[in-house]
This record gives structure tokens, sequence and C-alpha cells, in this order.
């Protein structure tokens, strides 16, 4: 079996442009994934390309490189709009797989319980996809198309995730619905990131809901519903009706029924906690 490890972002690129490969970064969907097979297919190693481990602002956003783990965004100071996706962050496994696990693994790897989605969501994100014959950018909703299938060519590899710096703006909040307590598949999960104005009332939101369709998807509908809401207000205009556009499916950890039921709660809790930190 081929298993490479450059060290150069530009030798990865060229081994993607010259054949086929699986990507390995942090592993922890990977080896999981192989399950108790050994690996068949040419693996190119990551982990060792220099300049790709960084969360830093640059240009206008925020830049995630594909090699920041789990850990390296807990402990990143970053603006309230990313509260969030720390949050999430700490939800992802357990310490050791946050150590371990890459924010870019968790969106390429693309499972609709995927705890990055919907926080990276609600802040815009895009997805920078380098080649060896240039870049291109991505909006996150785009570049994740279904369950485990993404918009990523053979000859690509994720180099960053970039939050625009116009939409780190406000306060954000992330809650996930699990069978426990802890290192846990979610059943539900809702991330929303909310400006207010200084009478305590939303300006601006962004909401979105993971694990209850193929990708996690954002609301507009509801963002808009709440404008002008106090928390109460806004508590009160989430109901099954915003929501419909959801398409949850029944599986061993809940049933459809219950998913739409507990995803509507989540959004209220998580708003409701969210639009009272900004006051
Ligand atoms: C015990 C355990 C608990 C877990 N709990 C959670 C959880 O609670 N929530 C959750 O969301 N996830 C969870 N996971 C899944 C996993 O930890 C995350 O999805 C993680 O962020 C994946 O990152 P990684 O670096 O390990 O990716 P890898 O396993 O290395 O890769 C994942 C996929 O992405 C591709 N890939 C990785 N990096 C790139 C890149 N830069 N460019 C192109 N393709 C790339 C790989 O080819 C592979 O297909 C858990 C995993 C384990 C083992």
């Amino acid at each position: 079996m081929q298993f490479e490890r450059p060290k150069q972002l530009r030798e990865a690129l060229a081994l993607l442009d010259a054949q086929s490969w699986d990507i390995l970064a942090g592993g922890t969907d990977y080896y999981p994934g192989l399950r108790d097979n050994a690996p068949t297919r040419p693996v190119l190693d990551i982990t060792a390309i220099g300049g790709l481990r960084h969360i830093r602002r640059e240009s206008g956003f925020w830049r995630v490189g594909a090699l920041a783990t789990w850990s390296d965004l807990v402990a990143a100071d970053l603006p309230p709009a990313f509260e969030g996706l720390k949050l999430a962050a700490r939800e992802v496994g357990s310490v050791q797989i946050q150590n371990r696990a890459t924010i870019a693994g968790n969106i390429c790897n693309a499972s609709p319980a995927a705890d990055g989605v919907p926080p990276l969501l609600t802040l815009d994100a895009e997805v920078e996809l380098s080649s060896a014959i240039g870049i291109r950018r991505l909006a996150l909703a785009e570049f994740i198309t279904g369950n485990r299938a993404t918009m990523l060519t053979p000859s690509e590899l994720v180099t960053a995730i970039l939050v625009p710096e116009t939409s780190a703006t406000g306060n954000s909040r992330f809650l996930k619905l699990g069978a426990r307590k802890y290192l846990v598949i979610s059943i539900a999960m809702a991330a929303v990131r909310v400006d207010s104005s200084s009478d305590g009332r939303v300006s601006d939101a962004a909401i979105s809901v993971g694990s209850c369709s193929e990708v996690a998807k954002r609301l507009p509908a509801l963002e808009q519903a709440i404008i002008g809401c106090s928390s109460a207000e806004a508590c009160d205009a989430v109901n099954a009706g915003q929501l419909a556009g959801l398409v949850p499916i029944d599986d061993i950890r809940a049933t459809a029924d219950y998913r739409s039921a507990a995803a509507v709660e989540l959004v209220r809790r998580a708003l409701l906690s969210c639009i009272e930190r900004g006051k």
C-alpha cells in the first residue's frame, strides 16, 4: 500500500495531481471508517505539511488552517461570535479526540451529525480548496452536498476554513442533544448567532439545525421572523412550521418526530441563552 507524508503543501498538491489518494488528517473518522480492514487505497498523510495549523485573522477573514484541531480552536482567542463553535468543539468526542481531530476533517467527512457544521454555517464559513492549478473558495453550504458527499475533487485539498470578519459579530450558542451527556453522536443540534440592538432586541440572526437532514440547514425564514424580537418573542416565534424544511430520519438513536420536537426546543433554548447573554 502506498503511503506518503509530504512536508510541503506544493509536494502534496503535486501528488494529488498525479493520482487519487485517501487524505489522512487526524484519522478519527478515517480509521473507524476502515472498520477492521487495512487501507487498500494510497494514503496521503497531510499532518507533516508546514503552515496549515493556525487560527488567525487575515485579509478580512478569520482563517482556520486545515490542520487546526478542536483543542486549538478552544484555546484560540476569538470573538464571542465563535462561542457556538467552541461549544461544539468541546462536544466532539473526548479531549483525546479533540486534541487529534481537525475541524477541516469534520466538514470533509460530511456526516449529517458533524458537530462543526451547524455553527460554521451560522458564521457563513467558506472552504478554501487548493490544487496544483490554483485555489477556489466555496461557501460551506455549497461544499457539503449530501450525506458524506462534498464538492472536493480528487486533485484538491481543503487548506482552510474561512469566516468573513463581517459575519464574526454578535453572540453565539450551540446545543447538542444525545442519548447521554458525553461522547455521543447527536440526535439533534442547534447553532445560533445573534446581533442585538441596545434595547436587547434581535437586529440580525443566523440559525442552523444539524442531524435533522442529510446536511445541516440554515433556517432563513425563522432568522427573518425574529428580527426586532425580544428573547421571549423570539422563543415564541420558533415552532414546527418554521422548521418544516428539515427532513429528519427514524434510526436507532431517535424517531423523526422526536428529532423534530427536539430541534424546536434546542433552537428556542439556544436563542434564549444567546439573546440574554448579548444584553
Ligand atoms: C470516539 C470518537 C468520537 C467522536 N465524536 C464526535 C462527535 O461527538 N462529533 C463529531 O462531529 N465528530 C465526532 N467524531 C468524528 C471525528 O472526530 C471528527 O469528525 C473530526 O473532526 C475529524 O477530523 P480528522 O482530522 O480526524 O479527520 P480524518 O479522519 O483524518 O478525515 C476525515 C475525512 O476527511 C478527509 N479530510 C481530512 N482532512 C482533509 C483535508 N484537509 N482536505 C480534504 N479532505 C480531508 C479525509 O480524507 C476523510 O475522508 C468522533 C470520532 C471518534 C473516533
